[in-house]
């Protein structure tokens, strides 16, 4: 698989029964649907890239899907999380992060859901 951000290849990483492509370059992650919700558990050893790198390649959009090639990624916004921007596919439902987005997407659970809940401050 080649990588729609930086054209270099993505290699296949298997984690449990499931496969996620991972970019030799930029380190990029390309997931099956609904994998990033079944492997969020893991993303410490998922997302081994370099944030500040994908930070850059988060400008990058107007790109195609990895796997159906002529189909442009949408880019998206995670509801819960609206700094997180990821690229998904509608014809086949895969999702791009990239490098750093998925285990900050993972990461929501506990700090973020707590920060959500505190009353505002008072005048
Ligand atoms: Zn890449
Ligand atoms: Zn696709």
């Amino acid at each position: 698989m080649q990588c729609p951000k930086c054209d270099s290849v993505m290699n296949p990483v298997a984690y449990q029964s499931s496969t996620v492509h991972r970019c030799t370059n930029c380190s990029g992650l390309w997931f099956e649907p609904v994998d990033h919700e079944r492997l969020k558990g893991l993303a410490g050893q998922i997302d081994t890239g370099d944030e500040a790198v994908g930070e850059q390649y988060n400008h990058v959009d107007r790109i195609n899907c990895p796997k159906c090639i002529h189909w442009p990624l949408l880019r998206m916004v995670d509801p819960q999380q609206p700094h997180i921007w990821f690229e998904s596919c509608k014809n086949c439902y895969g999702r791009f992060y990239d490098a750093g987005e998925f285990r900050d997407f993972a990461e929501q659970t506990l700090a973020e859901f707590f920060e959500d809940l505190k009353a505002p401050a008072r005048d």
